[in-house]
């Protein structure tokens, strides 16, 4: 869906930790290795998973004993003594990119849906209206031979309105509508969000979209394997268009065409570093000066069509995109634009579509950019489907089926206990001067924990789902959600609101809100288990939770107040000793190799780092203060501490494609705890008082304590010492 591909809200909600399931492209991260080092390889041949329903999720600890490799040196590599034998017992499923612990609950959940979902599926008096929308939604999805019989008719009637587009000064109602039922971003993105200068209102904002490749670099750089992708990229585009009945020749011609005009937004679109500055993305802009900077699109019909509430003030987020959309809607003929959202519209329907459009979509986006060697059975993209387009309907099937009141309650308990723990650290900050601290312990005060669910479920009653029209059942639920949040434009703000479903494995903070937001089904085992011994959830989720509530303070976070505002509420020496600490990060990460020889970003990445480093020392203090007057018992030859660093560090096991490691490379804001474990278990460490190390931790403090993993003698590492040293006397949240 084109809709997750250029979601505006990417820009104000900071997803935690990769994997959100998406409705194509499940995203997963990265796995960072040190410089100079490889990765062991992945396997990659798995056997598909079986193809039946669950009828219940099955259990995993939240400490896998079986998933550890003890040859590995916790001192050296914590993940790889952590998670090398999830790796080898894990190989990548062959629909899949990558494959992690948060991939394989998701997966888990899906084929547990695909059961609840699948029961009301049959026409009954007794389902409930939500239960018949997911029903029949899903029945829809799922006749595949209603959906191949129909070829190309469900979007005709919209490839008609493109061929009968005779005047560039028409193409804003139409662009409306398709980009209703095709999803936001078609050309660019047009939405609601909270008003960065009043928390309490939303208002409309125009951002940059257009483009079929998952980032602006990829029309920009000039390496060999950028070259090679734009190559197979403007041959995909030509094979849609055959598909469409063009004329090869012409259909190749028409590719360059298209690849010319996205390159040119592109080179106008702001980088995903930039993006990450909310001041560079935040322009109010009177309606006449977005006017005068695209002359010849008409707004009014535009807005009027999307039944927009009135708009005279709006965020302009990428001014200089919209210049170059001005400059190219006066200069490219009204035939090329034709073509260009003929394409547009073929490329983010193409899922809804018959097999040929299917199969073409997952060769170049799956299969090419990803690595991926067969795409995913159709229940699975039906399960995933009724997720994305009505997944609040859900709320009530997953919830009542695993998520007791138990588990919110002790999910809630930590998160207060790590909330804590935070305001103990503001205090104690030696860098911090007193005013920002008191508007530091201000903004965490304030900020609200969401767990679990929303608490009123929406109401999907205006959106008609026929049970035999699936890709007109796509359009309607696309249009649906973008009116609702049209709508939202002038009106006061719902604190409320999620930005996840109830079964999402995944977390964010939302630093427009001041929320932090744990759906149920990032909860559950192998994450948390409220019956279990503590010590692995703490440093599981508990470090999630941390992380999440870091973001309010992080590189990105800390630029907004306590209600969401943006407004620096620092002192000029507290944010330059921030902004000193946080570049001593930045550099740290950007030593450790993503793939080939390509770095981590780590100015894309810096906000989760801080995130991932914080959260594991909150969640640490927390623990050890929940646990101080308990008797804990080594399990399994680990100390209680030593459960807890084994806990956290099995969140991240995983195995990637290296296609997929390249994509994450430009596109992913998170480096995954392959890196972070060992520098959060280094800071622990240099955190405790020297007589309590051994005690604590073993062996792993005792050489810590004299530069275990650090090999001074190594070239390679000295920088790397240095900044961690450096990084130890500066914490940003110290344990
Ligand atoms: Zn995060």
């Amino acid at each position: 869906m084109l809709l997750r591909r250029y979601a505006p809200l990417a820009a104000l909600v900071c997803f935690a930790c990769a994997s959100a399931p998406a409705p194509v492209i499940p995203p997963a991260a990265f796995l960072p290795v040190p410089a100079g080092t490889t990765a062991a390889p992945a396997p990659v041949a798995a056997a598909p998973a079986p193809e039946a329903p669950l009828s219940a999720l099955p259990f995993s600890p939240v400490l896998d004993a079986a998933s550890m490799d003890r040859s590995a040196d916790p001192c050296v590599s914590l993940y790889d003594y952590s998670c090398g034998g999830w790796r080898r017992a894990n190989p990548i499923p062959s629909d899949q990119a990558s494959w992690d612990e948060y991939s394989k609950l998701t997966q888990e959940i899906q084929r547990f849906l695909w059961g609840v979902i699948e029961e009301l599926t049959p026409v009954s008096a007794t389902r409930t209206p939500g239960q018949s929308k997911i029903g029949d939604y899903f029945a829809a999805c799922m006749d595949e031979r209603g959906v191949d019989s129909r070829g190309l008719t469900p979007i005709k009637t919209e490839l008609d309105a493109i061929d009968a587009l005779a005047s560039v000064h028409d193409l804003a109602p139409l662009l409306a509508r398709l980009q209703l039922s095709a999803g936001n971003g078609l050309l660019f993105v047009f939405t609601s969000e909270q008003d960065s200068d009043d928390a309490t209102r939303m208002i409309a904002v125009g951002s940059a979209g257009g483009l079929g490749l998952p980032d602006r670099d990829y029309y920009t750089k000039t390496d060999a394997k950028s070259e090679a992708i734009r190559t197979k990229y403007v041959a995909h585009v030509g094979r849609m268009l055959a598909l469409l009945g063009d004329a090869e020749s012409a259909a190749a011609q028409e590719s360059e065409t298209i690849l010319r005009i996205e390159t040119a937004l592109a080179k106008a679109s702001l980088t995903r570093v930039d993006r990450r500055d909310p001041y560079k993305v935040f322009h109010k802009t009177r309606i006449e000066a977005l006017e005068a900077m695209t002359p010849d699109f008409a707004w009014p019909a535009f807005l009027g069509t999307l039944a927009a509430p009135s708009v005279r003030v709006l965020n302009v987020a990428q001014p200089a995109f919209f210049k170059e959309l001005g400059a190219l809607l006066h200069t490219v003929p009204v035939a090329e634009w034709r073509t260009y959202l003929r394409w547009r519209l073929v490329d983010a329907r193409a899922q809804n579509l018959s097999a040929p459009f299917v199969a073409e979509d997952f060769d170049f986006y799956r299969r090419t950019l990803r690595g991926v060697p067969s795409p995913p059975p159709r229940w699975k993209r039906c399960v995933r489907m009724v997720d994305d387009q009505l997944g609040e309907a859900l709320r009530d099937e997953f919830v009542h089926r695993t998520f007791s009141p138990g588990t919110k309650a002790r999910a809630a308990s930590m998160t207060a206990e790590i909330e804590r723990e935070m305001d103990t650290d503001i205090a104690g900050l030696g860098w911090m001067g007193p005013e920002t601290k008191r508007q530091a312990k201000a903004k965490l005060h304030a900020i609200v924990n969401m767990i679990g669910y929303p608490d009123k479920p929406r109401d999907y009653g205006a959106v008609a789902i026929p049970r035999d029209d699936f890709a007109g059942n796509v359009a309607r639920a696309s249009a649906f959600e973008q009116r609702r949040r049209i709508a939202q434009i002038g009106k006061p703000v719902d604190r409320t609101e999620w930005h996840m479903t109830a079964p999402t494995v995944n977390a964010y903070y939302n630093s427009h809100l001041n929320s932090i937001n744990f759906p149920a089904g990032v909860l559950l085992p192998p994450f948390f288990d409220a019956r279990d011994n503590d010590a692995p959830s703490y440093g599981d989720t508990g470090s999630t939770i941390g992380h999440e509530l870091t973001h309010g303070f992080d590189d990105h976070g800390r630029k907004f107040d306590a209600r969401g505002n943006l407004k620096d509420w620092w002192t000029k020496k507290d944010a330059a000793a921030f902004e000193l600490q946080a570049s001593c990060v930045m550099n740290q990460y950007a030593e450790y190799v993503v793939v080939d020889d390509i770095h981590i970003n780590s100015k894309l990445t810096l906000g989760e780092d801080v995130a991932d480093l914080g959260g594991t020392m909150l969640a640490y203090a927390a623990w050890k203060h929940a646990t101080s007057a308990a008797h804990l018992a080594d399990v399994d030859g680990l100390t209680p501490d030593q459960q807890f660093f084994v806990g956290f560090a099995q969140w991240a096991c995983e195995n990637s494609r290296p296609e997929q490691l390249r994509v994450r490379a430009v596109t992913d804001t998170h480096t995954r705890r392959r890196s972070t474990g060992s520098t959060a278990l280094r800071r622990t460490c240099r955190s405790l008082p020297a007589p309590s190390r051994a005690a604590r931790v073993g062996r792993w403090c005792d050489r810590r304590a004299v530069g275990c993993g650090e090999r001074r003698s190594a070239r390679s590492e000295a920088p790397l010492h240095r900044r961690w040293s450096l990084l130890a006397r500066s914490a940003l949240v110290r344990g």
